[in-house]
């Protein structure tokens, strides 16, 4: 971007501004206005979204639905405390929670974050192995490739080497760590590990179908049955971290329902405001939710963020489900899914790629290295993206029309040949 067209604040602020995962002073780029798949830069470049605001904007940006809906919350209040006081938004969504994710879920905790919201679901964990009187439950079992969330509580669920918080290694207790049981040695090998620690496990905890942030793995629904199964087997609850896959992503509603099973504990965020405000959900199946129906002490659950079921952020997110409602968005997701199916196979055979896979509105290109020196070269081709570890990604907003989705993807192949080919 010429200078002339540098933006004062951007200037000057620049060395005010600590930005996320990335060295001090790290450039970035100055977006004016976001509508739809576009962003518009303050040159007035536009750039195609593939990212959608890290996964979440699926209705696209600025939608008019969410903007009236949290317009006509603007001018009744933006946010009261939560404790003590009600408000009609937060109440409708819980409500619509409960009815819209499949089983039995019957409460839900609001808050502004998704790693908040994974924590409070350890901490519904802990409190109902304390109420039961099984105050020894207090450890956690993660999978090899996770990622739950950057807060101190949830580094210790992630991947811990390949994660993004390796060097906290030996920092906090680790939590148990596993690999998903995708075939018939693993599943054995979780059984056995479950046998002899069930007694110290409060809760398993993976995102399901997607391991997103650990490089966008995919896993099939047979491996939640199996854990599903082994959760049962040995009493120990199962937290599904739907952060990103929910809403649609992954081509259902919810991840859970490619394998027509339920965890006791889920966890939502991302999408859940349609990308344009914080806001996480934690949701207790009844069984979980009943069990602080009692006078123990432990049956209050400790928690509650200042900023916890902010009205503004649930009216949007009220806004985002009546569009699932209105628009075909699953439709569209499986539209997305068999373009990039089609549109970035051509990368499979080039040299230095590892492999192509799809799930949904999620496109994946793995580089046998990592892909972060590849950054640069989409804005120039007027689209936006961020690849990162070892892969090349698209997760479009669901609205997406197939001739911008040709020019993201375009775009990749464009970039990753240009590379591959320099090679050799
Ligand atoms: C993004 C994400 C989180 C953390 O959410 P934040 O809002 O960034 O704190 C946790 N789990 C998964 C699966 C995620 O994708």
């Amino acid at each position: 971007m010429s200078s002339s067209h540098t933006p004062s604040w951007l200037a000057s602020g620049r060395s005010a501004i600590w930005p996320p995962y990335a060295p001090l002073g790290a450039d970035a780029l100055p977006v004016a206005s976001a509508a739809g798949v576009r962003l518009t830069l303050s040159d007035g470049r536009e750039l195609i979204d593939g990212v959608a605001n890290w996964w979440s904007a699926c209705h696209g940006h600025s939608h008019p639905a969410i903007r009236a809906a949290m317009q006509a919350q603007m001018e009744r209040f933006p946010h009261v405390m939560f404790a003590g006081l009600a408000h009609e938004p937060a109440y409708r969504l819980a409500e619509r929670l409960t009815r819209l994710v499949p089983g039995d879920f019957s409460r839900v905790f609001f808050t502004e974050s998704g790693s908040v919201s994974v924590e409070v679901g350890l901490k519904m964990a802990l409190q109902y192995w304390m109420i039961a009187g099984r105050a020894g439950k207090t450890r956690f079992l993660s999978f090899r490739g996770g990622y739950h969330g950057d807060t101190l509580a949830t580094m210790p669920l992630c991947d811990p080497e390949e994660g993004m918080h390796a060097m906290f290694a030996g920092v906090f207790t680790p939590a148990l760590l596993a690999d998903l049981p995708e075939d018939a040695a693993r599943e054995a090998a979780l059984d056995r590990m479950l046998a002899e620690r069930a007694h110290e496990i409060a809760a398993v905890i993976v995102e399901p179908l997607v391991q997103g942030a650990g490089g966008m793995r995919m896993h099939g629904p047979d491996t939640l049955r199996a854990l599903r199964r082994l959760c049962d087997t040995h009493g120990v609850l199962l937290i599904f971290d739907e952060i990103f896959t929910g809403f649609g992503r992954t081509g259902t509603m919810f991840a859970m329902q490619a394998a027509g099973i339920e965890p006791d504990i889920l966890c939502l965020s991302k999408a859940l405001s349609g990308g344009t405000l914080p806001l996480a959900a934690t949701l207790a199946a009844r069984k979980v939710a009943e069990a602080f129906e009692s006078e123990h002490p432990a049956a209050v659950l400790m928690h509650g963020p200042t900023y916890m079921a902010n009205a503004l952020a649930c009216a949007a997110a009220g806004a985002s489900l009546d569009l699932f409602e209105q628009e075909p968005r699953l439709e569209q997701t499986a539209h997305i899914e068999k373009q990039l199916t089609a549109e970035l196979e051509p990368c499979r055979a080039l040299a230095g790629v590892v492999d192509v896979r799809v799930k949904g509105a999620i496109g994946v290109v793995q580089l046998d290295r990592e892909a972060g020196f590849l950054r640069d070269r989409f804005a120039p081709l007027g689209v936006w993206m961020r690849p990162f570890r070892d892969i090349v990604y698209l997760t479009p907003p669901l609205i997406i029309d197939e001739p911008d989705l040709s020019r993201l993807t375009g775009a990749i192949v464009q970039v990753v040949s240009g590379w591959s080919g320099s090679l050799v």
